[in-house]
């Protein structure tokens, strides 16, 4: 009878390490799988950033070009009021009016010559400007490019991972209908909380949480009868040596 119960629980406690083994490996793997798109996210920031300083960019290359329209609109006006302005000096009939046409024709060249200065200087900085965009332009394109390619790797892995994963889950499910339903219910509480469920005792001693276990509860672990949890983690615990058979002694 006591042999009978040995051999069911020690069953027990394989399946539970066996699925153990598994949902830490599948842990493993879904985690690589989570972390690896946001390898990419420095990159993310750094053209996010970009782009923001090219619209910038961009933005004052048209408000520039807005204003030499502005101030190209401005010379047809100027230049047609010095028409207008030479007109009068030609049909000045005193000297007063042929003062005050001069004076006028004066101011206009001058302005004209102003803006005309102006507008060359504002279609060197377009035109500087219009460069320094296309260069960062190049850049951002380069790094979206460089984006693309670790994107692309990194969906092939997360591809790869999830085929790994699916490998690695075979077989759970058959391996869950096989445990006792409340120890899989323990198992699943504990593995939720503290991250595994199942710890070894090595020399009464629980490798989940490194407390000494209580003598006595060592002695009921030793006779394989009952699956124990530690009084302090919380885990399935079993001793080492019941379970696993000692590494073959080196010759
Ligand atoms: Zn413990």
């Amino acid at each position: 009878m006591k042999t009978c119960e040995d051999v069911a629980l020690k069953e027990q406690l394989l399946y539970l390490l066996e699925l153990q083994t598994i949902d830490t490996r599948v842990k493993e793997l879904d985690a690589a799988r989570r972390t690896l798109p946001t390898r990419t996210e420095p990159l993310r920031r750094d053209l996010a950033k970009l782009d923001g300083m090219l619209g910038g960019e961009r933005q004052k290359l048209a408000e520039t070009e807005t204003w030499k329209k502005q101030q190209a609109d401005m010379l047809v006006a100027e230049q047609e009021a010095l028409r207008s302005a030479k007109s009068k000096l030609q049909g000045s009939k005193t000297g007063k009016e042929y003062n005050a046409a001069s004076r006028e024709v004066d101011n206009k060249k001058k302005s004209i010559h102003d803006r005309e200065v102006e507008l060359k200087k504002v279609t060197e900085a377009l035109s500087s400007g219009g460069t320094v965009i296309g260069e960062r332009d190049d850049a951002v394109a380069q790094l979206r490019e460089q984006l693309a390619t670790e994107e692309a790797q990194i969906a092939i892995k997360v591809e790869e991972l999830a085929v790994q994963i699916a490998e690695a889950s075979t077989g759970r499910e058959a391996l869950r209908a096989k445990i006792d339903k409340p120890w899989l219910k323990t198992y699943d509480t504990l593995a939720g909380k503290r991250g595994y469920a199942v710890s070894p005792v090595i020399a009464g001693t629980c490798q989940g949480c490194q407390m000494r276990i209580p003598p006595q509860l060592n002695n009921i672990l030793a006779r394989m009868e009952s699956l124990e949890m530690c009084p302090r983690c919380g885990r399935i615990i079993y001793r080492k040596e019941m379970i696993e058979p000692a590494p073959p002694a080196a010759t």
